[in-house]
């Protein structure tokens, strides 16, 4: 085979949710937005709602819809852009539910879809994305006549329980959403983990499910397997790659794999990574190029048929760590080219 094989684990991404869904007495849902942090929203969502999952989230209405496909009837899935222009048939017809974020949507949303059910996303401080306080007092009363099945607000800085901010939005929130006798929904990750106090009625993790931090007791659910292309020696002295930025220093085995950063797989990772051949590592030579990389293999005394990017020995978050990035942006930048082989489900 020459492409490299993406392994998602289903079992291990059930497994997280209902270790989230024990932390909590309120129901969990599940974030499956950007193709479920690239992993596939149809096969992941599938195996979630079998797990127990009811709601679902995702950004925007066109995932919705491709979600309420593989769904079916009967789960509810939550938007957190809301109603967007032009969105009135899509939304009415794949039973979406819009989290309205603005007085402007909410009038779209009552004159296009009379009756049609609707959450509302307030801001709480990340000046992202709802209502603030201002606009929510003059819309409050109009809204709750109508009967949104949800109040919503999300954390900036929940991956840090330490930060702050997370008890001035809690306050903000509470403050917002006090005698509504509405379900609300705040919680993340980052905020299940913070204790019941963030819970509310309904919590939405997302990067915790797929195995990253700030869940660190998460199951690891994806492993990358690249296979080896070619092998080479070099003399001390020859170099490997674009701007020879690697220079072998004794005799050197060089394996070939077939990916790169066009698979997701950051150029700035390359200084600090290493994949490892039946567990033991081994360091990238070189250069990360678009579809190739050298691979150090010398120390191993012989040669792979493949090396492993991603696994249980490496995680998303040590390559986020070593390409200066979270493990959040590792997940949703891998690639279309891999061979996707789901575990379980
Ligand atoms: C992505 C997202 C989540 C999930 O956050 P995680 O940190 O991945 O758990 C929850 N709520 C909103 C509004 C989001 O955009």
């Amino acid at each position: 085979m020459s492409s490299a094989t993406l392994t998602i684990d289903l079992d291990a991404i059930c497994a997280n949710w209902r270790a989230l869904d024990a932390q909590s007495t309120s129901e969990t849902a599940a974030v499956v937005k950007a193709d479920a942090y690239g992993l596939g929203a149809d096969r992941v969502a599938r195996a979630l709602a079998k797990a127990g999952a009811r709601t679902f989230f995702v950004a925007i209405a066109e995932e919705g819809a491709a979600l309420r496909q593989a769904l079916g009837p009967g789960p509810v899935i939550n938007v957190f852009s809301g109603h967007m222009a032009g969105d009135a048939d899509m939304i009415g017809d794949m039973d979406l539910v819009p989290m309205i974020n603005s007085l402007d949507q909410m009038i779209r949303h009552v004159e296009a879809l009379p009756g049609h059910p609707f959450g509302v996303q307030l801001d709480s401080g990340m000046n992202r994305l709802g209502m603030e306080p201002a606009e929510w007092a003059a819309t409050r009363e109009v809204a709750l006549s109508q009967a949104p099945t949800v109040l919503m607000s999300h954390l900036a800085c929940a991956d840090d329980p330490d930060d702050p901010m997370n008890r001035q939005q809690l306050e903000c929130f509470r403050d917002m959403t006090a005698d509504t006798g509405v379900p609300l929904c705040f919680a993340n990750t980052g905020g299940v983990l913070m204790g019941p106090e963030f819970h509310f009625d309904l919590t939405r993790p997302g990067i915790g499910l797929y195995g990253g931090l700030p869940f660190a007791d998460a199951q690891p659910v994806v492993t990358l397997d690249i296979p080896v292309i070619q092998c080479r020696d070099l003399e001390p002295g020859e170099t490997v790659g674009y701007a020879n930025t690697f220079t072998a220093t004794r005799p050197t085995r060089i394996a070939t794999v077939a990916a790169g950063y066009a698979d997701g797989i950051h150029r700035a990772m390359g200084a600090k990574t290493h994949m490892l051949a039946d567990g033991a590592p081994c360091p990238l030579a070189g250069r990360i190029s678009m579809d190739l990389i050298g691979v150090d293999v010398t120390d191993l005394g012989y040669d792979p048929k493949s090396l492993q990017l991603l696994g249980r020995e490496q995680g998303i978050d040590v390559l986020a760590d070593n390409a200066g990035t979270i493990g959040y942006e590792i997940l949703t930048a891998l690639g279309s080219r891999y061979t996707r082989r789901y575990l379980g489900g």
